[in-house]
C-alpha cells in the first residue's frame, strides 16, 4: 500500500511502525462557530482513511482533537457573555450533531485540549528542562526555535527566510521572533489554569504534541491534517515532540487540501462559508460525500453547485438500479453462492477498488468504476435470456454484496434506495413546481388520448412536461414518470 508523505513529497510504501498495528492522529476543529465544509472534507477524509486501513486488517488507533481553548474562543465567548469552556462545550456539541448527520464514523478517541492542562504542563516543563523552552518576565513560556535542528523540515521554510515573514513587533518577553508560544499568561478577564509559570492556558501547537503522546505514545504512524496546518502549526508539533522525544515524531505526514466554493476560497468576509447544516439542508448526506471523494483527498476542491448537481443524478441512477436489482434478485432467487452469468463483473469489483485504494486511497478512481458497474447491472436485466435469469439474479446479488463490502468505506451505498429515491424525488418536485397529482392526471390524459389515437394530444402532453422537467417512458406496466435533471446518466 502507497501513502503520500509530506514529509519527503513522495508517495511511499506504508510500513507502519509496528506490524498490523496504526496509530493515527489528525488535527480537529477549534470550535468558535459552527463547523463548515472545510471540516467536514477533513473529518471524511480521515474517517474514510482509518477505515480503509481497517478493511485491509490493520488494528487502527485514530485520534482526533477539539481545541476548546484559543485566543478566537475566547474572544467570541467574552462577546457573547458566556465562559470560555462553556461556550466551546456548546460548540463541540454542535460539530458532533453536524457530524453525525453527515453520517461520518467516529475517530476512536476524541481528546479536547482542556481535559489535558496537566499532561500539557509536564510536557513545556519537560521542554525548559532540556533546554528548548524559557520562561518570559511575564510568565509566557517560549519554544526556542533555533535549538531545533530540523525546523523547517516539513514546510520547507528556511530559518533565516521565516525571519522576513514573521511580525518584528516581538512581543513581550520573546527573545527571538521566531519562537512560539507553549504557554500564554493569562490576561484580564480570560481563561486560565495555574501551572509554576502562573496563570495562564496552553498555546496551540502544545496541545496536539502532548495528546499525540499520551494517547498514541512517542512515535505515530499518521499524522493528518488541512494542507493550512502544515506551517506553523504542524512544523511547531514536530519541533516538540521530537526534541522531547529525540525521535521521529510521525512517520507519515499527511494533508488534505483546501475546499472552495464556486471558485472562491470561504472566508467570513465574502459571506460564502458554508456551513455543514446549510450543506446538509441543501444536499443528502451521501452526495456531499460523492462530491468529495471525486477528488483525490491530497488535491484542492472547489464545490461547484454544477458538481452537486451531477453527482445527485449520478447517485440517483445507482439507487434506482439498486433498487430494480434488489426487485429482479428476489423475482428470481438471486443468491450470492450460486453460479454467475457468463461475463460476470461481481469478481473484479473488491480487487479493482483495493488496487486504486492501496495506491494512497486514490477514491476518485474507485467513484470512477461505479457508472460502469451500474451499467452493467442494468444490461443483464434488459437483456438476459430467460432461461439467464436465475444466474443474472446471482450475479447481481454478488454485485450489490461486493459494493456493499467496500463503497460503503467511502460512505456511500448505506441507505435504501427508496430513503435516497424518495428524497431526491421531494427536492426535485419543489424544484420543477409541479405535484406528483398534476404530473399523473396529465399521464391518465396521454392515456386516453393514446387510446383514442389522438396522438397530437399525446405529444402536447409529453412536451408540456418535458418543458417543465419531467420526462415519460412507456413500458409494458405502464407509463413512468422521472426528473430529466436527474436522468441524464444512462
Ligand atoms: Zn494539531
Amino acid at each position: 500500500m502507497k501513502i503520500y508523505n509530506s514529509m519527503t513529497r513522495k508517495k511511499e510504501e506504508f510500513i507502519p511502525l509496528e506490524k498490523g498495528k496504526v496509530k493515527m492522529y489528525a488535527c480537529g476543529v477549534t470550535v468558535y462557530d459552527l463547523s463548515h465544509i472545510g471540516h467536514a472534507r477533513q473529518a471524511i477524509v480521515y474517517s474514510m482513511i482509518s477505515e480503509y486501513l481497517r478493511f485491509r486488517g490493520y488494528d487502527v488507533k485514530y485520534v482526533r482533537n477539539y481545541t476548546d481553548v484559543d485566543d478566537k474562543i475566547i474572544k467570541r465567548a467574552n462577546e457573547l457573555g458566556k465562559n470560555a469552556l462553556e461556550f466551546s462545550r456548546e460548540q463541540i456539541a454542535e460539530t458532533e450533531l453536524d457530524m453525525k448527520n453527515l453520517h461520518i464514523k467516529d475517530a476512536d478517541v476524541k481528546t479536547k485540549a482542556s481535559e489535558y492542562i496537566a499532561k500539557i504542563i509536564d510536557f513545556i516543563q519537560g521542554l525548559i528542562d532540556k533546554g528548548f523552552a524559557y520562561i518570559a518576565d511575564n510568565g509566557d513560556v517560549y519554544y526556542i526555535v533555533r535549538n531545533f535542528k530540523g525546523y523547517g523540515k516539513l514546510s520547507n521554510i528556511k530559518i533565516d527566510e521565516l525571519l522576513n515573514g514573521v511580525r518584528k513587533d516581538v512581543e513581550e518577553g520573546k527573545r527571538d521572533p521566531l519562537d512560539f508560544a507553549l504557554w500564554k499568561s493569562a490576561k484580564e478577564g480570560e481563561i486560565y489554569w495555574d501551572s509554576p509559570w502562573g496563570k495562564g492556558r496552553p498555546g496551540w501547537h502544545i496541545e496536539c504534541s502532548t495528546m499525540a503522546y499520551y494517547e498514541l505514545g512517542e512515535q505515530i504512524d499518521i499524522h493528518g491534517g488541512g494542507k493550512d496546518l502544515i506551517f506553523p502549526h504542524h512544523e511547531d508539533e514536530i519541533a516538540q515532540s521530537e526534541a522531547y522525544h529525540g525521535k521521529e515524531f510521525s512517520k507519515y505526514w499527511s494533508h488534505c487540501g483546501l475546499v472552495r466554493i464556486n471558485g472562491e476560497k470561504m472566508s467570513k468576509s465574502l459571506h460564502n462559508s458554508l456551513t455543514i447544516r446549510d450543506a446538509l439542508l441543501k444536499y443528502d448526506y451521501e452526495v456531499i460525500k460523492y462530491v468529495m471523494h471525486s477528488k483525490h483527498y491530497t488535491s484542492d476542491i472547489d464545490l461547484l453547485d454544477k458538481d452537486f448537481a451531477l453527482a445527485e443524478s449520478q447517485m440517483y441512477y445507482f439507487y434506482t438500479t439498486i433498487k430494480k436489482m434488489k426487485i429482479y434478485i428476489k423475482q428470481f432467487g438471486g443468491d450470492i453462492e450460486g453460479a454467475s452469468i457468463k461475463g460476470d463483473i461481481s469478481e473484479n469489483i473488491i480487487p479493482k477498488f483495493v488496487e486504486v485504494m492501496d495506491d494512497d486511497f486514490n477514491t476518485a478512481a474507485a467513484i470512477s468504476e461505479l457508472y460502469g458497474i451500474f451499467k452493467y447491472a442494468n444490461n443483464i436485466m434488459k437483456s438476459a435470456k430467460k432461461e439467464d435469469r436465475i444466474l443474472a439474479a446471482n450475479s447481481l446479488a454478488k454485485i450489490l454484496d461486493s459494493i456493499n463490502k467496500v463503497y460503503t468505506i467511502l460512505g456511500l451505498f448505506t441507505q435504501e434506495p427508496d430513503q435516497f429515491i424518495n428524497n431526491m424525488k421531494a427536492k426535485y418536485l419543489k424544484k420543477t413546481n409541479i405535484t406528483v397529482e398534476e404530473i399523473e392526471t396529465k399521464i391518465a390524459k396521454r392515456t386516453e388520448a393514446k387510446k383514442s389515437k389522438d396522438f397530437e394530444m399525446a405529444d402536447a402532453i409529453r412536451n408540456e412536461l418535458e418543458e417543465k422537467g419531467i420526462i415519460l417512458s412507456d413500458t409494458s406496466e405502464g407509463t413512468t414518470w422521472d426528473f430529466k435533471a436527474l436522468y441524464n446518466v444512462d
